[in-house]
């Protein structure tokens, strides 16, 4: 896929205008590798749900961090997206899953990886976040903090789904994300997966990794990637979207030059969205689909993935 000329789509808030400087918004994604044609009630179903969940928080005066983790946990709960129950199983038929969440004042974050029995992997990582002492734990250390910080556990088999049993042997990509921005202009961004189809036990992938799957700095943007995690990894995706952001002030131009950096420099395949400390929203993919949605003040957009097909 690197020697081929990426094929990008980009779509962004600014054809379709929505925010100022300290508006709500909210952003969300599930995955870049989803598959279009599979459920895609259940997808559309999904992003609507988690925009409606994070947008409550948002709207009733709750913080950045609140919409992105409710979010997030609404595709957590879904088992149609790679993440939570519904992860895509490990080489021997396991779940493991990677999460992270960040706060753009403070840069503040939290990250759990490879966790087992853990159905909210996200809301652990924002324990951790708040807990503050660690950024990011995993396995066995990470079960032990899921207890001592209040996070419930549940047995592993639990989160094995016999639709994902079934897809062992596929490489499906569908992990989750949000991005937000609230009243204060505080940006938060979250990222949760079941990681690759097959991988190893002990991988761990970009949704784990500040930086690489998820990266929020309220003085730019907030960012959380999905795709190829190898890739991600080479390319510290998040951070170098913000950075071009930075330098460039446009978000469509940073999603643009990052998903090209991943291509060209990474050597896969992904997607990514963007709130700027505008309020501006902005996605892209270099994948044929990405299931996304937006909610501000103003407007409520959900990707249709009939229009994929
Ligand atoms: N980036 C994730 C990982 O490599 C997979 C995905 O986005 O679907 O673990």
């Amino acid at each position: 896929m690197a020697d081929q000329v990426p094929s990008v789509t980009i779509s962004s808030s600014d054809r379709m205008p929505i925010a100022t400087s300290r508006v709500p918004a909210l952003i969300v994604h599930g995955g870049a590798g989803a598959d279009p044609t599979d459920a895609p009630d259940e997808l559309r179903r999904g992003i609507r749900d988690a925009l409606a969940a994070g947008w409550a928080r948002l709207r009733d005066g709750g913080t950045s961090l609140d919409a992105v983790e409710a979010a997030v946990r609404v595709l957590e709960d879904q088992p149609r997206f790679n993440a939570g129950r519904g992860s895509v199983l490990t080489s021997v038929g396991t779940v493991e899953t990677d999460a992270s969440i960040m706060e753009g004042d403070r840069l503040t974050n939290g990250a759990v990886a490879a966790v087992s029995g853990v159905a909210n992997p996200i809301s652990l990582a924002r324990r951790i976040l708040e807990d503050g002492r660690h950024s990011l734990f995993v396995g066995p250390g990470a079960i032990e903090r899921a207890r001592a910080l209040g996070v419930p556990l549940c047995d592993p088999a639990m989160l094995v789904t016999e639709r994902r049993s079934r897809q062992l042997d596929a490489l499906s990509l569908g992990t989750v994300g949000a991005v937000a921005i609230d009243r204060a202009g505080t940006i938060a961004a979250g990222t949760s997966t079941g990681g690759t189809a097959g991988k190893l036990p002990g991988r761990v992938g970009d949704s784990a990794l500040i930086g690489c799957g998820t990266y929020a700095d309220s003085t730019a943007a907030g960012v959380s990637c999905t795709g190829d995690g190898e890739a991600i990894i080479r390319v510290a995706l998040a951070r170098r979207t913000l950075e071009i952001l930075k330098s460039a002030g446009d978000p469509d131009h940073a999603v643009e030059v990052a998903l090209a950096t991943l291509v060209e420099d990474g050597r896969g395949d992904g997607g990514l969205i963007v709130v700027d400390w505008k309020g501006r929203v902005a996605w892209g993919h270099t994948t044929p689909f990405m299931p996304v949605g937006f909610r501000s003040a103003s407007r409520e957009f959900v990707a249709d993935p009939d229009a994929a097909t």
